[in-house]
């Protein structure tokens, strides 16, 4: 197996992946706060760690993979009493939510799912063995973590402990020691739903669950760390604190990995901005394809600028018409590839040199770090000599031509869906929904289309190729283009 690289934000470059066991991928992933409907930000961490997963399964790893749900919080408390339900049921509601918008793109559902409020006695042992350890201490009802038992905290996060104090205030009602420390018991408000513990009703804080489940799933060391940007302070630190502190030095994930942001409109997204895009929406409007290729165009960690335009006084989002066009083109090809091929897809025997550097070039690129933008770049390229072969019959001798054209589409397909989770619908079926939703928005009328398509063929059978190239002419005026395939006549909107 080749080296696969990537970069570890603890070391803070790119190192070599070596798995705990070998063959074998061990990863966790923070998930959402169900406290409302996912945004395309929930949809862009989840989809560059679904390809993440992806990958390392392609490239032949036993994945175990592990992305929590945060289903009690002060936000889902809160939030819940606004809209007179309980926390529970709103926090059900929008798990629901997640997972079918991140269904939606492509993401694929995690090994294991835990819930907080499945995990509490994990919790509370955890926090158990902290206090015996000296690392957390119960106050007032509620649990801290001692920072300063901790040397190595904000190693993560390029921080020392003397640089965090500089910035750290204890709030009123907290029972602090030292301004860093942080809670992993709270005692139960009134009216708040709470459990029983040995310091007393209360709830979990945010950060311990994620090292409580990590341990029930993956073991005290792990592989593969993921989240946003926005979770290596305070929430991964402190993650590496709780576990490092129960289990000792060395324990906990060997590696980091942390997506980028969306923004829009080069602003930061905000809801009092009102910039906030809904996945559930998004997908209304387009193929949830679109929205994930839209995402996998551009390097995980790199920022994505989201563009939100106007017209009629409705958003448009022109990042998402062009992925849908692109997305379009490879599936296009592919049913090019279909028609031409028929039934005779295999591809044993020769093929030319260019037919075959696709998957040796994508191997390339994930393994330097998940690179998908250029895997999408030679997946492009692929589709592009599957175009240009099928134009020119005289391109190569007769069956290396074919035998060339099924490995394209075998491996434009496998690769595809292997290692991006992309181009996994069946093409007919994509391209006629595009070109419908397409027909619609420029008031083309489909079944007068379908009706000349028809008299052309008549005209053709009787003859008549006057009339057929008239009708042909007609259809062009009309901004559609015809093809004849072994299928018989097709027709394709032009851009
Ligand atoms: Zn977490």
């Amino acid at each position: 197996m080749a080296t696969l690289r990537l970069f570890d934000s603890f070391q803070k470059r790119k190192v070599e992946f070596v798995p705990c066991v070998p063959g074998e991928v061990r990863m966790y992933l923070c998930g959402p706060t169900v406290q409302s409907s996912p945004h395309i930000g929930h949809a862009r961490g989840a989809v560059a760690f679904d390809v993440v997963r992806r990958t390392f399964a392609w490239r032949g790893y036993k994945v175990t993979f592990v992305r929590n749900i945060t289903d009690i919080d002060d936000k889902i408390i809160k939030r819940a009493a606004e809209l007179g339900m309980t926390p529970k049921e709103l926090a059900q509601r929008h798990a629901d939510d997640y997972r079918a918008s991140m269904a939606a793109v492509g993401v694929s559902p995690p090994d294991h799912e835990p819930l907080v409020t499945e995990n509490i006695p994990q919790i509370i042992s955890l926090i158990g063995r902290l206090i015996d350890r000296g690392c957390a201490y119960p106050s007032g009802g509620d649990v801290y973590f001692a920072v300063e038992s901790f040397p190595a905290y904000g190693a993560l996060s390029g921080q020392t402990i003397e640089e965090l104090r500089a910035g750290a205030r204890v709030e009123p009602g907290e029972h602090k020691r030292n301004p860093l420390d942080f809670a992993l018991w709270k005692a139960a408000k009134p009216g708040e739903p709470f459990w029983e513990s040995p310091w007393g009703p209360g709830r979990p804080g945010w950060h311990i669950e994620c090292s409580a489940m990590t341990m029930r799933y993956l073991g005290d060391t792990f592989d593969i760390h993921g989240g946003g940007k926005d979770l290596v302070f305070p929430h991964h630190e402190n993650e590496i604190a709780q576990s490092q502190g129960a289990t000792g030095p060395g324990t906990f994930s060997r590696y980091w990995m942390h997506n980028g942001f969306v923004n829009f409109n080069d602003e930061k997204m905000s809801k009092s901005l009102g910039n906030v895009f809904l996945v559930s929406d998004l997908t209304k409007k387009y193929e949830g394809e679109t929205v994930r290729f839209f995402l996998i165009q551009t390097h995980y960690r790199s920022p994505i600028n989201f563009e939100v335009g106007e017209k009629d006084a409705r958003p448009v989002f022109p990042g998402l018409e062009e992925a849908e066009r692109r997305l379009d083109y490879f599936y296009s090809t592919l049913l090019r590839l279909e028609d031409f091929l028929g039934e005779q897809r295999e591809a044993s025997g020769p093929v030319l040199a260019d037919a075959e550097r696709l998957i040796p070039a994508l191997q390339e690129a994930m393994d330097d770090d998940f690179n998908t933008s250029v895997a999408v770049a030679e997946l492009g390229e692929a589709a592009k000599l599957a175009n240009k072969l099928m134009d020119d019959p005289k391109s190569a001798p007769k069956d290396l031509r074919r035998r060339s054209l099924a490995r394209l589409y075998n491996d434009i397909r496998g690769a595809g869906t292997g290692a991006l989770g992309l181009f996994g619908q069946d093409p007919r079926a994509f391209v006629v929904r595009r070109r419908s939703r397409l027909a619609a928005t420029k008031g083309i009328d489909e079944a007068a289309i379908e009706n000349r398509l028809v008299l052309r063929e008549t005209a053709r059978k009787a003859k008549d190729f006057a009339h057929a190239d008239q009708l042909r002419a007609e259809l062009r005026d009309l901004g559609v283009e015809v093809m004849d395939t072994p299928r018989g006549p097709d027709w394709r909107i032009r851009e």
